[in-house]
C-alpha cells in the first residue's frame, strides 16, 4: 500500500464541471453530484472509469441519463465499466456526518456541519477523481432545515437563496475557478459574521466575512484586521489580488490541524482565528495573524497554481509558509520602532521551530525530503520537513536571486502555471528562467533526507593578511536513516568578519579590486571550498550562516570567550542569539553528563557567562523582545537531541540547576526587569508591547525559580488579580502553579471559573497544569486525573493537544519516568484515538518514533510499547508510523 512518487500517471479522466446538491441532515446527508467527465488526450486508455470513495452507501447512478449497472463497488470506490469518450455521470449517495468522528470528509462540530477535503476527504462525500490534478468548475446547491442551519455557506459567490417547504431552505453557491476536490468546502448551522467591505487594487469591492458562533462575535476583529492586512500585503509585495467577490473565514471548534485554504472559505480551528484580551495571549495574537496570512495566501500559491500530486506538497506549503513568515516579519517591523530588530526576532522564532522540531524529524525514522519519494497515509506528510524546511528551501532562492530577482521568478511561475496543478520542478524551473539561472544543482535540496552539516576552518595568516574560510559539506550516520549525499548541495553560506573592537570588516576576496558589504554569501555548491579573503588587518572572529541563510548545522570550535564576544558585539541579530544558544546549550549538556554521575550541587558555572548573560538583560539598547530571546533556555526535547543518548532526567536536573542559577545570580536585575517593563493602558498587540511582557513574564518565571520565593508569590498574586489580559494572566498562573500550595489551588480554581464557558482559555487551564516543573509533582498521575475531568474529551483535538501533548513535549523528564507509567499512558491513549480519529492518534505515536536514541533502560520500554500499539492497531495512519519506528536500522 505504499504509493511511490515515480509512478505518478497523469489521470485517465478529467472532469469539468460538478454540480452537488446536498440535503444536509445530520445522521445522514445525502448528496447528488452530476458530472461532465471526458477521457484525458493526455493519458493512456482506460476502459473503465475509477472514482474514489470511502464509507459511502451508493443509492443510485446514471450515465448519460440512464440508470447503470455495468458497475463495481469496494471498500475504495466505485468502477463503472466500458464507459464513452465523454459523458454525464449522475451519482446519489449518502453519508453519516454525525458518526464522523476523524474530521475528514463532511463532519459535525458543536451542532454545525463543516468539511475538511485536503488531503482526501472528498471521497468521504462523494465518489470522485479525489486528485489534486483533476480541476472542475463546482456549483453547489445546499438544503437543510432553516431553524437548526440558518447559514448555508460553501466556495465563491452566492447565486441564488431561497425557503422551501417543511421549514427548509437553500443557496446555490458557484466558484468560478476550476479547482481541485481537495478545496471543496461548506458550511451550514447558527452562524454570525463580523463583516467588512474594502476596495482591491482593480478598483473592485470585495466583501469579507469571519463566520462564529454569537457569543464569539467579540473575538473576531483582530482575524479580520489581520484578514485586511493580509490582502493589501500580498499585492504590495507580489502583485498578487483577491480574485472572488467575497472572502469567507468559519471558526471551528473540532479540527484536526490549524486551519484550510478551501477557495473563498477558509475554515479555521477556533484557536487561530478567536482572540480578545482577556482570552488570547500575544502568541495567540501573533499565531493568528499568521495563520490568517497563510491561509489567504494559499489563494494564490496553492488555490490558483496548485500541486499536480501530494508528493509535491511543498510546492505549496514551503512557498505559503516562506510567505506567511515573510508577512509577519514586515508587519512587525511596520509596527515597531527598531525594524531590524523586529524582524530579527520573527526570523529567531521560526528558526527556533526548525532547529527543534525538523531537525529531530530529520534524523528519525519519519526522515524524508522535502519532497517525498513515497507514502502510506498522505496525512502523515503535513511535517515540519515539507512545511518548515520547505519554507527556507523558497527563502534560499531569495537568498541566492535576491529580492527582485525572487519576485521576477514568482511572476514567471503564475505566467506560466496559473490554473495549472503542477510540480516543485516548475518553480524551480521558472525561478531559473526568470534569473537565466541554472539552478540544476539546486534541485538536491528537493530529493536529499537528513539535515547538512556544514564543517568550517579558518586560518588568519598575520604576515599576508589574509583570513581563509573551508567550508565542507557532509552528512552525519545517524540511527534508522542512512544518509549518504547523493550529490553536493547549493548552500548560499553568509558570513560576516568581526574585528577586536566588535567591528564589521568590509569584506573583500582575493581577486576582487575593492572591499565590500560587511556580510557575503558565499555560495558552496563542492564537497569543499575555499574562500580566501584579504586585507584582514587583526585576526577577526566569523559569524558564519548571518540570518541562517541556509537550514543547515555549522560546525565551528568557537571558544567560550569568542561566543560571548559575538554575543556581546555581532551586528547580525539573529548570530548574536545564535552565540546565546550555543553557549548555553553548551554549559548545559556538560552539566548533564555531570548530572548523569552526581548531584549538581553549589556553584558550578563560569561566572563568565552568568556576566554576558546579565550584560544583555541589562542593555537598553536592545529591545525587549530579543532579550527575552536570548534568556530563553533551549526546551529540553532539544537538549536530549542534543545527546548521544538521550536522558530526560539529566537533561531536566540540568535544566532546573540552570534556571535556578540564572534565578539567583541575577536576581537583582530580574526584579528591576519586572518592574520597569510592565505596560500601562489598555491591552495592545504590538510588537512593543509584547515585547515588554515577554521579558517582565520571563522575568517573573526566573523570579519564581530563585531564593526570593515569597516575593515571587507576592507579583505573581498581584499579577493575577489585576491582570487585564491573557498573557498576563497565564503567565501569573503558571508562577502560581510553580509556587505550589494554597495560593496555586485557589487560582486554578478562580481561572477555571472565569473561563468555563471559553474553551480556548480552558485548554491552556489543562496545558499549564500538564507542563509545570515541580519536582514533587507527580505529573503521570495529575494527567491521569484531568483526564476524569468533566471538561476533558478525546473527541476534540484542541483539548487532546492541550493535556496529553503538552504533557509529553512540556515534561519529558516526568514522561520517561523509569516504571514506565508514562508509556503505559501513552499506549493507551494512542489506541483510544486510533478508532476515533486516525490523524491525530499517528501525531501522538509519533512523539515515540525516537525511542532508538534513549539511554538502554528506556530504549527498551519503548519498545515494547511500540510492539504493544503495533499489536491492537487499526488505522492505517498509526500502523505507518509505528513500522517506521521499528523497522531494523540498516
Ligand atoms: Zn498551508
Amino acid at each position: 500500500s505504499t504509493i511511490h512518487r515515480t509512478d505518478y500517471t497523469p489521470p485517465p479522466f478529467l472532469i469539468d464541471t460538478i454540480e452537488l446538491e446536498f440535503e444536509l441532515e445530520a445522521e445522514r446527508t445525502t448528496v447528488t453530484s452530476k458530472m461532465q467527465l471526458r477521457r484525458n488526450p493526455q493519458a493512456a486508455y482506460c476502459p473503465e472509469l475509477q472514482l474514489s470513495g470511502e464509507a459511502l452507501q451508493l443509492i443510485s447512478l446514471r450515465l448519460d441519463g440512464v440508470a447503470c449497472t455495468n458497475r463495481q463497488i469496494d471498500e475504495a470506490g466505485l468502477t463503472v465499466y466500458d464507459v464513452p469518450d465523454a459523458f454525464e455521470l449522475t451519482i446519489v449517495n449518502a453519508c453519516e456526518p454525525a458518526s464522523n468522528t476523524s474530521l475528514m470528509g463532511l463532519y459535525l462540530s458543536n451542532g454545525h456541519f463543516f468539511t475538511q477535503c485536503e488531503a482526501q476527504g472528498f471521497r468521504k462525500i462523494t465518489y470522485f477523481l479525489d486528485r489534486p490534478d483533476v480541476m472542475a468548475r463546482y456549483t453547489v446547491i445546499l438544503r437543510a432545515n432553516k431553524a437548526a442551519y440558518p447559514i448555508l455557506l460553501s466556495n465563491g459567490n452566492l447565486i441564488e437563496a431561497g425557503d422551501l417547504p417543511n421549514g427548509k431552505h437553500y443557496a446555490k453557491w458557484h466558484d468560478p475557478f476550476a479547482k481541485p476536490s481537495y478545496l471543496f468546502a461548506l458550511v451550514a448551522g447558527q452562524l454570525v459574521a463580523l463583516e467588512e467591505r474594502i476596495i482591491t487594487h482593480s478598483g473592485a469591492q470585495k466583501l469579507l466575512q469571519v463566520w462564529v458562533e454569537a457569543h464569539d462575535l467579540d473575538k473576531t476583529h483582530h482575524a479580520m484586521d489581520a484578514l485586511i492586512h493580509a490582502i493589501h500585503w500580498d499585492e504590495a509585495r507580489f502583485g498578487l489580488e483577491l480574485d472572488l467577490e467575497r472572502f469567507m473565514i468559519v471558526a471551528v471548534s473540532d479540527f484536526n490541524m490549524g486551519a484550510m485554504e478551501n477557495k473563498g472559505l477558509n475554515i479555521f480551528n477556533t484557536k487561530y482565528v478567536l482572540a480578545n484580551p482577556q482570552t488570547a495571549t500575544d502568541s495567540d495574537y501573533a499565531n493568528i495573524e499568521a495563520v490568517v496570512g497563510h491561509e489567504y495566501f494559499h489563494n494564490w500559491t496553492g488555490n490558483r497554481v496548485t500541486c499536480r500530486d501530494w508528493f509535491q506538497l511543498s510546492l505549496k506549503e514551503g512557498l505559503t509558509v516562506f510567505r506567511d513568515q515573510e508577512f509577519s516579519a514586515d508587519m512587525a517591523a511596520a509596527g515597531a520602532v527598531n525594524a531590524a530588530a523586529a524582524r530579527a526576532s520573527q526570523r529567531i522564532e521560526n528558526v527556533r521551530i526548525l532547529q527543534q522540531v525538523q531537525f529531530a524529524e530529520d534524523a528519525g525514522p519519519m526522515a524524508h525530503p522535502v519532497r517525498p519519494e513515497s507514502y502510506v497515509e498522505i496525512n502523515n506528510f503535513y511535517t515540519a520537513t515539507v512545511y518548515e524546511k520547505g519554507a527556507e528551501v523558497v527563502r534560499m532562492y531569495q537568498t541566492l536571486l535576491g529580492r527582485d530577482g525572487f519576485r521576477q521568478g514568482m511572476d514567471l511561475y503564475f505566467q506560466r502555471h496559473d490554473g495549472q496543478a503542477v510540480s516543485c520542478d516548475d518553480f524551480r524551473q521558472a525561478m531559473a528562467e526568470a534569473n537565466q539561472r541554472d539552478l540544476a544543482q539546486f534541485e538536491h535540496w528537493y530529493s536529499q533526507l537528513g539535515t547538512p552539516y556544514v564543517l568550517v576552518r579558518s586560518q588568519y595568516d598575520e604576515a599576508a593578511r589574509t583570513y581563509t574560510v573551508t567550508l565542507a559539506q557532509h552528512y552525519k550516520p545517524v540511527l534508522n536513516a542512512p544518509y549518504t549525499a547523493s550529490a553536493p548541495l547549493l548552500i548560499p553560506f553568509a558570513i560576516g568578519l568581526v574585528d577586536a573592537n566588535g567591528q564589521d570588516l568590509a569584506l573583500q576576496l582575493a581577486g576582487e579590486g575593492a572591499p565590500g558589504t560587511a556580510t557575503r554569501v558565499l555560495e558552496l555548491n563542492q564537497a569543499e571550498q575555499t574562500f580566501r579573503f584579504i586585507n584582514v588587518q587583526t585576526q577577526p572572529v566569523p559569524s558564519l550562516l548571518r540570518d541562517f541563510s541556509a537550514p543547515v548545522i555549522v560546525e565551528y570550535d568557537y571558544t567560550d570567550d569568542e561566543l560571548i564576544f559575538l554575543l556581546a558585539h555581532d551586528s547580525d541579530p539573529f548570530n548574536r542569539w545564535a552565540a546565546g544558544q550555543r553557549l548555553v546549550t553548551r554549559t548545559l549538556l556538560a552539566l548533564a553528563r555531570q548530572a548523569e554521575r552526581t548531584q549538581l550541587t553549589g556553584n558550578q558555572l563560569n561566572q563568565s557567562i552568568i556576566d554576558a548573560f546579565g550584560r544583555i538583560l541589562r542593555d537598553e539598547t536592545l529591545t525587549p523582545a530579543f532579550r527575552e530571546q536570548v534568556l530563553t533556555l533551549p526546551t529540553e526535547i532539544y537538549l536530549a537531541e542534543q545527546m548521544d543518548q538521550a536522558d530526560p532526567a539529566a537533561v531536566h536536573t540540568a535544566r532546573q540547576y540552570l534556571r535556578t542559577q540564572l534565578a539567583n545570580a541575577l536576581s537583582h536585575d530580574w526584579s528591576t526587569i519586572y518592574a520597569r517593563h510592565q505596560t500601562p493602558g489598555p491591552y495592545q498587540p504590538t510588537p512593543a508591547d509584547m515585547g515588554q511582557r515577554a521579558l517582565k513574564n520571563l522575568a517573573l518565571s526566573y523570579l519564581s525559580n530563585s531564593k526570593q520565593s515569597a516575593h515571587a508569590l507576592h507579583l505573581a498574586q498581584t499579577q493575577y488579580d489585576r491582570a487585564d489580559n491573557m498573557s498576563d494572566r497565564s503567565a501569573a498562573l503558571a508562577a502560581l502553579i510553580h509556587l505550589g500550595g494554597q495560593p496555586a489551588q485557589a487560582a486554578l480554581a478562580d481561572f477555571y471559573q472565569r473561563f468555563e464557558n471559553e474553551p480556548l482559555a480552558i485548554d491552556k487551564w489543562f496545558a499549564l497544569q500538564a507542563t509545570q516543573q515541580r519536582a514533587e509533582m507527580d505529573l503521570i498521575k495529575l494527567v491521569r486525573t484531568l483526564m476524569h475531568h468533566p471538561a476533558f474529551t478525546l473527541k476534540n483535538p484542541n483539548r487532546v493537544r492541550a493535556l496529553i501533548f503538552s504533557f509529553i513535549s512540556g515534561n519529558p523528564a516526568q514522561f520517561h519516568a523509569t516504571n514506565g507509567s508514562g508509556y503505559a499512558l501513552w499506549v493507551e491513549q494512542v489506541l483510544a484515538l486510533d478508532t476515533l480519529n486516525p490523524q491525530l492518534a499517528a501525531r501522538l505515536a509519533r512523539l515515540l518514533e525516537r525511542w532508538r536514541k534513549f539511554t538502554p533502560a528506556l530504549r527498551e520500554q519503548m519498545h515494547e510499547a511500540l510492539e504493544t500499539v503495533l499489536a491492537s492497531v487499526h488505522s492505517k495512519d498509526v500502523r505507518e508510523i509505528i513500522d517506521k519506528a521499528l523497522i531494523s536500522a540498516p
